[in-house]
């Protein structure tokens, strides 16, 4: 079975097309900068040279059309005709409370995706669109919704309500969601296979967008992110937690609106905004290890307290973890993050073994045996286990 899996952000659509019967990837790629003027079109196929094109994309159909064509393509196609896909995935941002999993999409799914909106504007707007332009282009083939938040539906009342007055959780719905959710089922599922599915596991996904995961015999009880993925760790630009009051005050300082203030804590601040350098790791390890750079020393600081934080507080909360596992672009590469949150940790029973911590993007425990808490490198895969979750839901 052929599965074509899409991720439409505001700006752009990636896509994977897998083939079920062996998971491998047939095709993958990606049209950026979509509504300008330098839209860019990457087609990969193993063992091909990249097709990469420049023209403009004026929409998400425009986009989807483009990829649909390239796969059926004569020269750069890998299949000859769009039937051979049997289902699509969609990887939605914000399910709300209404999806607690994965689900077909229906008209009905649909409403109730543009209901959620407005709790993920760019996100959820860009999914729908990506979700008609199937339907126009491929009307007969069943699509299947994914959500980011599904995987933490199961944290309880105590975790995912803030301390505001209780009425804008029921008028707004403003209570902790949570997202990154497939990349941590993904990685939760993985580690199963080591330590079984009754343990406590938490799961630290490290990448631009970073959040962590308290997994407690395969339910989430907490995560980092809250009512938007600005929250919990420090991130490549996103500020993470910090004082609500300094919001109103910068704002009254700076004379910034809501959007500009917006734009300064998802845009502006985390390792750029401490480091002056980037929002990239590499970028700022390269600054502060090689040039001495003292703010980006601190800002790698800043990012790896907030982890090493947050394990700690999620192990308290589970009373006690059994393993931890890192995943995404630093958690999956950074030999030095890893090396240093393990051994700060040690006093929770980590018995890290620096020699097996020194790879990148390779899937393996790097704690010695016997270690009371193991830790592991997964490699998150989101686009297959959304490939996974549309064979199940069509039975396939
Ligand atoms: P996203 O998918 O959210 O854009 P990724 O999961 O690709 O993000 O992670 C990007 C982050 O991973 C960047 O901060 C990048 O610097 C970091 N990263 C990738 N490779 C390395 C590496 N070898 N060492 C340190 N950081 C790395």
């Amino acid at each position: 079975m052929k599965v074509l899996v899409l991720n439409c952000g505001s700006s752009s659509v990636r896509y994977q097309l897998f083939d079920m019967n062996d998971e491998s990837v047939l095709a993958k790629g990606m049209a950026e900068k979509i509504h300008e003027s330098n839209s860019i079109f990457v087609h990969k196929v193993a063992g091909r040279e990249d097709y990469e094109i420049h023209k403009p994309i004026a929409t998400h159909y425009e986009a989807i059309v483009t990829i649909l064509e390239t796969l059926v393509s004569d020269e750069h196609g890998v299949i000859k005709s769009l039937l051979e896909i049997e289902g699509i995935g969609h990887r939605i941002v914000h399910g709300g409370t209404y999806f607690k999993e994965a689900t077909l999409v229906t008209s009905i799914v649909l409403e109730a995706i543009r209901d959620l909106i407005e709790l993920a504007p760019l996100h959820n707007h860009a999914a729908l669109y990506g979700m008609k332009a199937c339907l126009t282009a491929m009307p007969n083939t069943p699509m299947v919704a994914v959500f980011d938040t599904a995987f933490h539906s199961t944290i309880p009342a105590r975790n995912y309500l803030y301390g505001v007055p209780y009425e804008y959780y029921l008028k707004h719905g403003i209570r902790r969601y949570g997202f990154h959710g497939t990349s941590h089922r993904y990685v939760y599922g993985r580690l199963t296979d080591y330590i079984g599915n009754d343990k406590k596991v938490i799961t630290c996904h490290l990448g631009s967008g970073a959040s962590i995961a308290a997994i407690d015999k395969g339910s989430v009880i907490d995560t980092t992110m809250g009512f938007t993925p600005l929250a919990g760790l420090l991130m490549g630009t996103r500020c993470g937690d910090i004082d609500p009051s300094i919001v109103t005050y910068v704002m009254d300082k700076e004379r910034l609106t809501p959007t500009q203030m917006d734009e300064v804590m998802n845009k502006k601040s985390g390792l750029l905004g401490i480091s002056g350098v980037s929002n990239d790791l590499r970028e700022v390890e390269r600054a502060a290890f090689e040039e001495g750079n003292e703010r980006a020393r601190l800002a790698i600081e800043v990012f790896r307290k907030s982890v090493i934080r947050y394990i700690g507080a999620f192990s308290a909360e589970m009373k006690g973890v059994d393993a931890i596992a890192f995943c995404a672009g630093i958690g999956e590469n950074s030999i030095s993050t890893r090396k240093e949150i393990c051994e700060s940790l040690a006093y929770l029973g980590i018995d890290f073994d620096a020699e097996a911590n020194n790879v990148r993007g390779v899937e393996r425990e790097i704690t010695l045996p016997g270690s009371k808490v193991r830790v592991f490198i997964i490699p998150t895969n989101e686009e297959l286990m959304i490939a996974r979750d549309v064979c199940a839901i069509l039975g396939k």
